[in-house]
């Protein structure tokens, strides 16, 4: 019955949070102040009373669509919301009630903002990949993936953010080799430095075999569909950020693969 109400209230704070993390979307790339002005929307400029903003609902009674001028309002608004609630309820399930879950709850949202931010503005923002970094770095004491006294802790998530930012050389020539062109930018380089610092050395190597994997697999599909990828710019953060949540939750996975 507890176990039910702490899932009710992670499932009901994830689409708060989701609601939030809507706003960071659309902001960050505008280069918008994330707490001012209100929302409004879009067309008309009507600000968004607080009962039209309720996450997910407000979306489904107004059918998608603006309470003033009736202008459609994105399906991602409700989609981000759900799939914050959905990530906030597995970290939870996963972790319970900890100090590392709150972690794992803040790296979730910025891997899920820059990931949409990436798609579809093709940049990642240095506050969610350095800031991921430094964030591994001042939780390496309470990081899972880490083992052995608070030395041994450090040197894996220091070891582990140097080999990320410089294993992404490694995938740089192996991204051009198959895409015929540069694979990735300054911004991936990056956030594998924070995969290093937040999942050390194995995190990397699996982040990268899942990301590849999953890039591979996303691009080849697109090229079945003769969506002919090769002429568009590639972003790899969503796939890199993949990698990085499945190593969060199970952190060391590689030794399983043994
Ligand atoms: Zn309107």
């Amino acid at each position: 019955m507890e176990q039910l109400f702490v899932y009710v209230l992670s499932a009901i704070l994830g689409l708060m949070v989701g609601s939030f993390l809507n706003v960071c979307i659309y902001r960050i790339p505008a280069n918008v102040s994330l707490w001012w002005p209100p929302s409004t929307c879009p067309k008309c400029k009507t600000k968004i009373k607080f009962y039209d903003n309720i996450p997910v609902l407000s979306y489904l009674i107004l059918g998608g669509k603006c309470r003033q001028c009736k202008e459609k309002i994105s399906a991602q608004y409700p989609i981000i919301e759900a799939a914050t609630s959905f990530l906030t309820l597995i970290v939870v399930w996963k972790f319970g009630l900890t100090y590392w879950a709150a972690v794992a709850l803040l790296v979730t949202y910025c891997l899920l903002v820059l990931s949409i931010i990436d798609f579809q503005h093709f940049i990642i923002p240095d506050r969610f990949s350095l800031g991921l970094t430094i964030l591994g770095l001042l939780v390496f004491f309470i990081n899972p993936a880490f083992t052995g006294n608070i030395t041994a802790k450090f040197i894996q998530c220091f070891i582990g953010g140097a080999v990320g930012f410089l294993g992404l050389w490694m995938l740089a020539i192996f991204g051009s080799l198959v895409f015929k062109k540069e694979a990735m930018g300054g911004g991936d380089i990056k956030l594998l430095a924070a995969v290093g610092t937040l999942t050390g050395l194995g995190g990397v190597i699996s982040t990268l075999m899942i990301s590849s994997f999953a890039g591979l697999v996303y691009y080849g599909t697109l090229m079945l569909l003769k969506k002919n990828p090769q002429d568009k710019t590639i972003p790899f953060g969503p796939f890199i950020s993949l990698g990085l949540f499945v190593n969060i939750l199970f952190p060391n996975n590689l030794m399983l693969l043994y």
